[in-house]
């Protein structure tokens, strides 16, 4: 998830006191997911990851810059709590976890209860700032068996999802500290969405909490991005065949002027995430 060249550049875009639509491109990119494969085998992520990386400063530092390090170490904190599918100690740690970091890095954190299933569910928003709304969005729950595990022994075992799950909102929770939406002259919204996984186990559908999300939407968000696995050791980001058709040219010819070469302008998956309620809403998103 590290790259410092990336790194270098965007800090010198976020140097910038007020960032144009353009340069706002720039400073989303780090966050951008590249679905492996649509709905491919769960369950193959190591079951136990030390929590060895660089914990963020808890205060902002002025002029910071994404920092994939402090990624990281977001993405092994969620690690501490498996299993953390929707209604175990683990999710409710792990949420706790997200809006704590929210709020310490100076966004009004709130969380959007919902039941689902007969099952206590909540999504976790971050806000801040004023303006056209811009919803940022990764899902926190993670799949409660892995039914699609190769090894038929571990299919029953909990899915660790640290790609799956833990590396979106670690992407979030950085970009909690790097993010300037009065600068962007927009309100930001970064959501942890629940109950995002477990389609087709024990009579639960996917995508339960963004679609929960969208149905309660007072304002229309004026885009909406999704990072969904993100964390892969040699990450490709490919066009995903329900987003946005101009918004992704326009961020992934960004990513060439940056020279980012993990973002490859060609057509690979269609996802079933939670940007498809968006896209029932007409409203421009992009995984
Ligand atoms: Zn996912």
């Amino acid at each position: 998830m590290t790259r410092p060249t990336a790194s270098s550049k965007l800090s010198s875009v976020l140097h910038q006191r007020v960032l144009t639509r353009r340069q706002f491109l720039q400073s989303v990119l780090v966050l951008l997911g590249g679905c492996a494969t649509a709905r491919g085998p769960a369950g193959t992520e190591p079951t136990s990851v030390a929590a060895t990386a660089t914990p963020p400063p808890t205060v902002l530092p002025q002029l910071a810059h994404f920092s994939g390090d402090f990624a990281f170490h977001h993405a092994m904190a969620q690690m501490q709590y498996v299993p953390r599918h929707t209604g175990t100690e683990g999710w409710r740690k792990c949420g706790d976890y997200i809006l704590s970091q929210f709020a310490t890095q100076g966004w009004v954190a709130e969380e959007q209860p919902f039941v689902y299933q007969q099952t206590d569910c909540r999504n976790l928003i971050g806000k801040r700032g004023e303006g056209p709304l811009l919803v940022i969005g990764a899902h926190y729950d993670s799949r409660r068996r892995a039914d699609r595990d190769p090894d038929p022994a571990q299919r029953t075992e909990p899915v660790p999802a640290a790609n799956d799950g833990a590396s979106g909102v670690a992407v979030l929770l950085e970009l909690a500290r790097v993010l300037r939406p009065e600068d962007l002259q927009r309100t930001i919204w970064l959501v942890a969405f629940d109950a995002e996984d477990n389609g087709g186990l024990d009579g639960w559908d996917w995508i339960a909490g963004s679609r929960h999300f969208v149905s309660t939407l007072t304002q229309t968000p004026q885009g909406m991005v999704l990072v969904d696995m993100i964390g892969d050791a040699d990450q490709q980001i490919y066009y995903e065949g329900n987003s946005h058709q101009q918004m992704r040219e326009q961020i992934w010819q960004v990513a060439a002027d940056l020279e980012y070469p993990a973002f490859l302008p060609e057509l690979r998956h269609t996802m079933i995430d939670d940007h498809i309620p968006f896209v029932q809403e007409g409203i421009p998103r992009l995984t």
